[in-house]
């Protein structure tokens, strides 16, 4: 029998070694993150090659200290870019990530194609991907849907929060006419897709453009789901009936993906996570109500607000995130629901004021392998809801009928 002197070291010794562990599985594993709003702090004058360590969650050395292989970076703009815009902007931001690819030839690739990115992968550099976050951005010109394509867009949201004239968004169908918002006739004449939406969405489709269903309304997603011909992405959403919100998805809509061999990427956001997160901001704020509505008769927009208040006051901010159990609690409902071949991770790191507890930023992915491997997940598995999934779906999507 070991005496109690001689367990305390080996205590150590296996938490040591369970450390080591799961960062050798971290590691080892493909890590995707399939969507990251970085390029928003690029495009006002960030560096990414600097340490930007408490500007942004996100820079070059940090995805490696995270072990993220392959990051696909968000091509956002809001409803501000749309007709006439909305493309031209795309554009800019697309050549922004050229030029930070061109820059740093010994640590990131571009990737557009299944192969590329296994060669990025074998060459140890951080593929980089493109996805387009707003349908609105492709301005109902199905050649600048092409042209996007051509240049590496390998996703695209149907709609942002705000709706296309041929796509509902979550945001306008959850709320058609909100007081001093965006009416629904403003946008989408209609809820779900048009017949030039599903055209849109046929065309993703033959081009190998993965269809991402994020953001997009209940009617726009199964008329969606209705017509397409690949498996689907949901980039950067979590589980409705775990956190009632109208960006997550319902259990019928949960169940259509697995069905289609589709994969839903969580989001990390705490108020997409935890239903007590948003009721524990607004308490939080109402104490800086004076603040809160100078800034509001700026017309600030709320998520600018959000990321204003996380730096002015970082520690309240802080107390109010969940743990980070909470976004496990969401894969292990997926996985329940339809497997484990249907989950994945879409941090919206530098989109978010809040990640839950210990996800401070991209360094930290390698605690959500920890934390599965503390679940009972077997390492393939793992494996699989850390990136062969979607490497799963892009290889379909690019398959030619
Ligand atoms: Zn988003």
């Amino acid at each position: 029998m070991l005496s109690k002197n001689c367990l305390i070291p080996l205590l150590f010794l296996s938490q040591f070694s369970f450390a080591q562990s799961f960062q050798k599985l971290h590691q080892k594993s493909l890590v995707i993150d399939t969507h990251n709003d970085v390029m928003i702090s690029i495009l006002e004058g960030l560096k990414i090659e600097n340490d930007l360590t408490g500007k942004t969650h996100s820079d070059i050395g940090r995805f490696k200290k995270g072990g993220v292989d392959v990051q696909i970076f968000s091509i956002w703009s809001d409803e501000r870019y749309e007709m006439g815009k909305g493309f031209n902007y795309a554009n800019r931001q697309i050549d922004s990530l050229y030029s930070i690819v061109l820059r740093n030839p010994d640590k990131m690739m571009m990737i557009k194609t299944p192969a590329e990115l296994k060669q990025a992968v074998q060459q140890k550099k951080l593929g980089v991907m493109l996805g387009l976050e707003g349908g609105h951005m492709i301005e109902d010109n199905l050649q600048y849907l092409d042209s996007l394509f051509k240049r590496g867009v390998r996703y695209m949201t149907l709609t942002w929060n705000n709706s296309t004239s041929w796509a509902s968004s979550a945001a306008d169908e959850a709320h058609p006419n909100p007081p001093g918002g965006r009416a629904l006739k403003d946008s989408a004449k209609q809820k779900g897709l048009t017949e030039f939406g599903r055209t849109i969405v046929k065309k993703m489709n033959e081009l190998g453009m993965l269809v991402d269903l994020s953001h997009v309304g209940e009617q726009t997603f199964w008329d969606a789901m209705a017509i397409v011909t690949k498996p689907v992405i949901v980039s950067h959403s979590c589980v409705y009936n775990l956190c009632p919100h109208r960006r997550n998805l319902k259990d019928d809509q949960i169940k259509a993906v697995g069905k289609n061999g589709g994969v839903i990427h969580l989001n990390f956001y705490s108020g997409f996570l935890d239903s007590n997160y948003e009721k524990r901001k607004t308490i939080f704020f109402s104490h800086h109500a004076k603040e809160l509505d100078s800034l509001k008769s700026l017309k600030w927009p709320s998520f600018d607000i959000d990321i204003w208040m996380s730096k002015k006051y970082p520690v309240e901010m802080q107390s109010l995130r969940p743990p980070l159990s909470v976004l496990l609690d969401h894969l292990d409902y997926i996985v329940k629901m339809i497997g484990v071949d249907h989950v994945g991770l879409g941090s919206d790191f530098d989109g978010i004021e809040s990640a839950p507890q210990e996800l401070d930023d991209v360094t930290d992915f390698p605690l959500i392998t920890k934390g599965l491997i503390e679940r009972g997940y077997s390492k393939k598995e793992i494996k699989k809801i850390l990136g062969e999934n979607f490497v799963r779906i892009f290889k379909a999507s690019l398959i030619i009928k």
